[in-house]
């Protein structure tokens, strides 16, 4: 199997990049193929603007997603977008790997997401219609894959307990599972966290360690989190709202997890 890394951490002799080391030598031991895109060490570019379309002609009212759309289309996109979208065609699993800064991902990681996530590639895909929002949750270009984060936090694991002070880490990474991962396709499997990394030693890097390889050596085998799917008629339409006699009563993040 092909494994894409994207990996966000500025400092190699990191933990993230002791993580990511054995990560890697896990997976390639198991005969699998990784490829890591390590963002800080490209250089990678963190905003998206007009110089993403190769087309786009000074002076002309440069449009996000219109612009990437055509870009896309046309085969006129900047080549590092380019070469991060054949990297993930190629991938079966993804792994995003990043420090939790200020409750989500680096900027250089959500910067990865602007722009290689094009108009056409990411979103945008399939009918829109009065009767359909495209192929997204669930479905998409990215669908057949699987996905997984892994995370390291400063604050302690009941710090991100449900009555946590920081909120549910499962509240805190769904925008990133569920709206960045899920919305294009993939089965996001549950999340590798590290809390609490000022207190680590020789001792629990191992136990940390040992508890990854287990979920990489699981990477193809462990249950998917189970978001519902936008077009499995869980949700009305064209509200797209959760229809009212499933998790009657309630709101949230967690109404969008279907039975598994
Ligand atoms: P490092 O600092 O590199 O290492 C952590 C510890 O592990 C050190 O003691 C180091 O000696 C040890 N270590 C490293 N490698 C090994 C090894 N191979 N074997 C044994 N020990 C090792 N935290 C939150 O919880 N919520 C937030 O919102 C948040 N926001 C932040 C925002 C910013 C801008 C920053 C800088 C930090 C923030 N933090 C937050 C803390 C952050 O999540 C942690 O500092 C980070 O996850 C630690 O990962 P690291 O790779 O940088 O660890």
């Amino acid at each position: 199997m092909n494994v894409l890394i994207v990996y966000a951490h500025p400092e190699p002799r990191s933990l993230n990049g002791a993580l990511r080391d054995f990560a890697v030598q896990r997976l390639e031991a198991a005969g699998h193929q990784v490829q890591v895109s390590d963002l800080y060490a490209m250089g990678w570019k963190a905003t998206l603007d007009a110089d993403d379309h190769l087309d786009y002609q000074p002076g002309s009212q440069f449009s996000p997603s219109g612009d990437s759309r055509l870009a896309f289309a046309n085969g006129r996109q900047s080549a590092d977008i380019a070469q991060e979208q054949d990297k993930l065609r190629w991938a079966d699993a993804l792994i995003l790997q990043f420090p939790l800064w200020w409750f989500t991902m680096p900027a250089i990681l959500k910067g990865w997401v602007d722009r290689v996530y094009a108009y056409g590639f990411a979103y945008g895909v399939g009918e829109h219609s009065d009767s359909r929002w495209g192929n997204r949750y669930g479905e998409g270009n990215l669908a057949g894959k699987r996905a997984m984060l892994i995370v390291t936090t400063g604050g302690w694991d009941s710090h991100y307990s449900p009555r946590g002070i920081n909120g549910p880490i499962d509240d805190l990474l769904f925008p990133i599972q569920h709206g960045i991962l899920h919305y294009p396709g993939f089965d996001v499997l549950p999340p590798f966290l590290v809390y609490r990394t000022s207190r680590m030693d020789e001792v629990r890097f191992a136990a940390v360690s040992a508890g990854l390889g287990e979920r990489l050596d699981n990477l193809w085998h462990t249950g998917p989190i189970p978001y519902r799917k936008q077009n499995s008629g869980d949700y009305e339409i064209p509200a797209l709202t959760l229809r009212p006699d499933l998790s009657p009563g309630r709101s949230g993040f967690a109404t969008h997890l279907g039975q598994g």
